[in-house]
């Protein structure tokens, strides 16, 4: 194709505010999937995405559209994943296309998640489109929300489209602002292949599908390529296009975005902004500012069941089959017996693995405290990096610790400010900025990132309403006071429930934690004291008295043990307990006992 005819392009959005509507509408109007096989949200695949309402991996579709000038442009979509988590692969994927759709809900705004993502949008140099969408809704205010994009934005937004996804307003002028406001690709077909690695999976069937962006030269089946950060070379089998379906080409050029398959075992082996060229004559320099994404938060899995440990293995393995970004290794711990130490690039991310397991795999986990990694300087002037508070040096040794910090940004309705200042306060946060945008302010903290990890969100979504949006990234590394936190019940460490607290904040925690765990760890027939210790130093305690052996057997009454072993029964449906030492610990209070309220 003429590079003149092709358009390449995202849509970048706040979640919910009609992204995959808006991709969608543009499939279905363009007669790109047949009617009858059009269904909801056709570019979000997995079930947890569809439930959760976010895009995860990044998708991708080739639209064919006769524009008004009469002539027909390949339009390039490439969806982008919709969550902080993910701000590395958003990057990455908008350096391979020219040009965004700004989706705003004309009756929300700008929210923190639209702020993150124009930002990448206009990092990689692209001409954005603002699209003001649902304006089929009576609260549509196009005025206000226009006015809001060049405020806070800062850009034009004069000739902003406007747009109802659902109801298929605007549709055909969005279609003409693409081919008329977005810029064609360039390249030279003549020169060397330089092909971008956009994003790559795993099929079942096909092994590793790698999505590439042709920058140079021209790539075809049979093609011997290198990928150049490993150097590893193969051989392309198959290569097409998304319509969305796969669709195979005789070759893709300069400006074009397709697949490739080329007998890939592992998804590990193709990362995300890597350049692929051809084995012989291929080009000598990569493209620029590629860096693999690291994880940075780590937590424990167990089963609950020790039996299910090798379902568990199986499963790790198959997910990792097809995320590149999650890392895992065996560990052992002396309570939960042996699990996996796995890392993620967020929270989300780890919570959308953890669903996985469960739901797809059906295995019961035990999670243990997310931790972040911490740089620990000892006192002969080495560096470790902990991931797991299990396995902090003796302090004796250790010099000073450091922990990462993020800088976080949140738009939130005026009324809500004072809490949203109050959380961020309680979570050693230092305010940075505070500017208004109508009646909603911008706040931006720096904030400790492992305060962040427990349930921020949570707390965050509920102190407002749900009316705060946040995003955030990371900005480095300080030195603060901290201290490993111990707890034991009935004298016995439990290990996975140890956690990097700061010291002045230990005896806030300690005390949370032992409370919670009082209520959570049901009674036995002997006494439990559950205590939480910095080194040898206890800061809280609290006693779980033994159950009254009269008590229990007056309540069983006639048939005890029939009733009993029923009781029992139904108890072991419903709550999955641990044992520790001669102490039953159900599952739930493993994860309770660490929210903080
Ligand atoms: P995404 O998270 O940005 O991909 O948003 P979705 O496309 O999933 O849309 C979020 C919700 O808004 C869904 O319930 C859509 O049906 C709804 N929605 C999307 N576009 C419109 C629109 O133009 N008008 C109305 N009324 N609802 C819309
Ligand atoms: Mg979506």
């Amino acid at each position: 194709t003429e590079l003149s005819h092709i358009r390449n392009f995202s849509i970048v959005a706040h979640i919910d505010h009609g992204k995959s509507t808006l991709a969608d509408r543009l499939i279905q109007s363009t007669n790109t999937v047949a009617a009858r096989d059009m269904k909801a949200q056709l570019l979000d695949a997995m079930d947890i995405e569809r439930e959760r309402g976010i895009t995860i991996k990044a998708n991708t579709v080739r639209i064919e559209y006769k524009a008004d000038d009469g002539e027909t442009y390949i339009l390039n979509l490439i969806d982008t994943p919709g969550h902080v988590d993910f701000a590395y692969e958003v990057s990455r994927s908008m350096r391979a296309v020219e040009g965004s759709l700004l989706v705003v809900d004309s009756t929300q705004g700008v929210e923190a998640q639209t702020l993150a993502n124009v930002y990448q949008a206009i990092d990689a140099n692209h001409e954005i489109v603002p699209v003001l969408n649902k304006i089929d809704l009576p609260a549509a205010d196009c005025a206000r929300v226009a006015e809001q994009i060049e405020d806070v934005i800062g850009i034009d937004a004069s000739n902003a489209l406007q747009v109802s996804a659902k109801s298929g307003i605007g549709i055909h002028e969005t279609l003409e602002a693409i081919v008329t406001r977005l810029p064609a690709p360039k390249g030279d077909v003549t020169k060397p292949l330089t092909a971008m690695l956009v994003d790559s999976w795993y099929d079942a069937y096909l092994g590793v599908v790698v999505l590439v962006r042709i920058m140079d030269g021209l790539l075809k089946k049979g093609d011997r390529v290198k990928m150049m950060q490993n150097g590893s070379i193969h051989v392309v089998d198959r290569i097409g296009v998304f319509r969305p379906a796969m669709q195979d080409v005789k070759e893709l050029g300069p400006g074009e975005i397709g697949f490739i398959t080329a007998q890939i075992k592992q998804v590990r082996d193709t990362r995300v902004g890597d350049t692929i060229t051809h084995e012989k004559k291929g080009v000598d320099k990569a493209l620029p500012g590629f860096k693999p994404s690291q994880p940075v938060v780590f937590c424990g899995l167990f089963p609950v069941d020790a039996a299910e440990f090798e379902d568990l293995r199986d499963a790790i393995e198959k997910l990792a089959l097809n995320d590149a970004s999650f890392s895992y290794e065996m560990e052992t711990s002396a309570a939960l017996g042996f699990g996996f130490r796995c890392g993620f690039l967020g929270l989300l991310h780890l919570e959308v693995i953890r669903d996985r397991l469960e739901r797809e795999y059906d295995i019961d986990l035990i999670t243990t405290a997310p931790s972040v990694i911490y740089h620990v300087y000892m006192r002969d002037g080495s560096m470790t990096e902990l991931h797991n508070p299990a396995d902090m040096p003796d302090l004796t040794l250790v010099d000073h610790i450091e922990e990462p910090r993020i800088k976080a940004t949140i738009l939130v309705p005026d009324e809500y400010l004072g809490d949203v200042l109050k959380l961020c306060q309680d979570r050693r946060g230092i305010q940075m900025d505070l500017t208004y945008a109508g009646t909603r302010a911008m706040v931006v903290y720096d904030l400790p990132l492992n305060e962040v990890v427990f349930d921020f969100y949570d707390r965050l979504k509920s102190v407002t309403k749900g009316y705060a949006s946040f995003d955030y990234h990371l900005m480095g590394y300080r030195e603060d006071a901290l201290v490993k936190m111990s707890i034991l019940v009935n004298d016995e460490p439990v290990d996975a429930l140890s956690m990097m607290v700061h010291r002045d904040r230990a005896e806030m925690r300690g005390r949370g934690m032992v409370e919670k765990l009082k209520e959570l760890i049901p009674r036995h027939m002997f006494k439990i004291p559950i205590q939480a210790a910095i080194g040898g130093k206890v800061i809280a305690r609290e006693t779980l008295s033994a159950m009254r052996k009269d008590v229990t057997a007056k309540c069983y009454g006639g048939d005890a043990t029939r009733k009993r072993k029923l009781l029992d029964k139904q108890k072991a449906g419903k709550k999955k307990m641990r044992q520790f030492g001669k102490v039953d610990i159900p599952q739930e209070a493993f994860i309770n006992a660490l929210k903080m309220d």
